[in-house]
């Protein structure tokens, strides 16, 4: 019998795809600025508006604004041609990686509790749950947890009504979510089909996935 009664997962490249959805609304972001009339290579632009925006801040509302003003080409139609395409692909492709869905019904049918601790700001992290239809998975929901900070953790397993060792996190960014985890007294589970940022050997997890079809075999 699994000692582990609730399990934390980190929201995105966790639960989300998100630095592929991204990539693809940059990719339709700049096929439309040049629809609109921005004199730019295609390759070129898609490049540099996709590294721009990763170094602005992938939760910024105006990096499109300050993109075109770098470049001496903001205009309002190519502005808002931008925003639209951006805005179009990302509705599209906001879905949880295949199986997670399946996976959580298995969960909760074993009485396991579910909850999401992440960094990303409230309302947003709340309006990619609602989008992927995963809200009524969730006993907690903790946002804008600073993670490796404890607090979040702590907060989550406090709403479980669990002891942190009953609980594991499951997270694909080392520095945060396992150093986190680790830190909070959880059991640490790295998605390592996620992984994009941070340094993987930042600590040692108690376990490593490569699919989330992978938890059941830890359970
Ligand atoms: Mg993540």
């Amino acid at each position: 019998m699994s000692k582990i009664k609730g399990i934390l997962f980190d929201l995105d490249n966790t639960l989300i795809d998100f630095m592929k959805m991204k990539r693809m609304a940059c990719s339709e972001a700049a096929s439309a600025m040049i629809g609109a009339g921005l004199k730019m290579e295609f390759e070129t632009l898609e490049k540099e508006l996709f590294g721009f925006y990763l170094n602005y801040g992938i939760e910024g509302d105006y990096p499109f604004t300050d993109f075109l003003k770098k470049h001496n080409a903001y205009t309002d139609a190519i502005l808002a041609s931008a925003i639209n395409a951006y805005h179009r692909v990302k509705s599209a492709f906001l879905e949880p990686y295949p199986g997670v869905i399946p996976m959580f019904v298995k969960l909760i049918k074993q009485g396991i509790k579910l909850g999401i601790v992440t960094d990303a700001p409230s309302l947003k992290a709340h309006q990619r749950i609602d989008a992927m239809k995963l809200h009524g998975f969730f006993d907690v929901v903790v946002t804008e947890a600073k993670k490796p900070d404890s607090q979040g953790f702590l907060k989550a397993v406090e709403k479980f009504g669990l002891k942190p060792q009953e609980v594991m996190m499951v997270g694909d960014w080392p520095e945060k979510d396992m150093v986190g985890a680790k830190k909070a007294g959880l059991i640490a589970c790295f998605a390592k089909y996620g992984h994009s940022v941070g340094v993987e050997t930042a600590t040692e997890p108690d376990h490593t996935i490569h699919k989330i079809e992978e938890l059941l075999e830890i359970l």
